[in-house]
């Protein structure tokens, strides 16, 4: 049993793998379809997501990044256009999506400066106090251990270093909620289906999300983890949730 009910949530309920096994095949079956998919399910909003979560290391300036979860690298491609740090290192374990990314990244002439690697965020391949800042947008609910990927980025942080994560959420105002309850339960799995042959894939991003322990709970997950000074900003109406903490 898992800590958390998030961490009981998988991609292929009959199948024997872990949760990592299957999270890392269900991305690197999607990865082609990846990024279209993100821009058209959200009608183009991700990219507002992501920039507003990276906004919060502005202050900051990091020089050395870390994106965890990186997939197609939008994140770290994004964190480098807006705050310009010296490196940004992204890891996955899908190599799928890792592939995507680095096609991305040649034809942006922006590998020199963007690295993609695989790791797992329960062991990342790091020394103590590496990075400036540590971003992870859509990733941790995909975890299979969710603390140990959080005390794993506080360790890799240098000291002063901030963490931001990026995270889906629940709406809760009425009619909004119904609507989104809607979208995710039957437009997005038949969209996701038709376009990536995968419905699974699709279905497990509601089921993830609902079981996923937001807002106020995941804050205190982050403070048990070691983090200092957290904050949360909801964003559209509460379908996003970008959560911060230093070290
Ligand atoms: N951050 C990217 C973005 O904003 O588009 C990708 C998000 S995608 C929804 C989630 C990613 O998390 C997948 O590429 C998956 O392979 C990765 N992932 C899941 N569990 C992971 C883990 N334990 N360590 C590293 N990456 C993981």
């Amino acid at each position: 049993m898992g800590k958390f009910a998030h961490d009981e949530i998988v991609p292929f309920r009959e199948s024997g793998l872990t949760k990592k096994e299957q999270v890392a095949d269900m991305f690197n079956n999607i990865a082609f379809k990846y990024d279209f998919l993100n821009r058209f399910l959200s009608v183009g909003i991700d990219i507002w997501w992501r920039k507003k979560a990276i906004s919060e290391l502005k202050s900051l300036q990091p020089k050395v990044v870390l994106d965890v979860a990186t997939g197609t690298a939008d994140v770290a491609i994004l964190t480098y256009k807006m705050l310009n740090p010296e490196k940004i290192i992204g890891i996955d374990i899908s190599d799928g999506m890792l592939e995507i990314g680095r096609k991305k990244l040649k034809e942006k002439n922006l590998d020199q400066y963007i690295t993609l690697q695989n790791g797992d965020s329960a062991s990342l391949p790091f020394e103590d106090n590496t990075f400036n800042a540590i971003t992870v947008a859509f990733g941790v609910r995909n975890f299979q251990l969710l603390e140990k990927g959080l005390s794993e980025m506080l360790r890799v942080l240098k000291p002063g270093g901030k963490l931001v994560v990026l995270e889906f959420s629940k709406p809760t105002a009425p009619v909004f909620s119904q609507f989104y309850h809607l979208y995710m339960n039957i437009i997005t799995p038949t969209i996701g289906k038709l376009f990536s042959k995968n419905r699974d894939a699709y279905q497990y991003l509601n089921d993830s999300v609902q079981a996923f322990p937001e807002g106020q709970s995941f804050l205190k997950i982050m403070n048990g983890a070691g983090f200092t000074q957290t904050y949360l900003k909801k964003l559209s109406f509460g379908i996003c949730t970008i959560y911060c903490g230093s070290k």
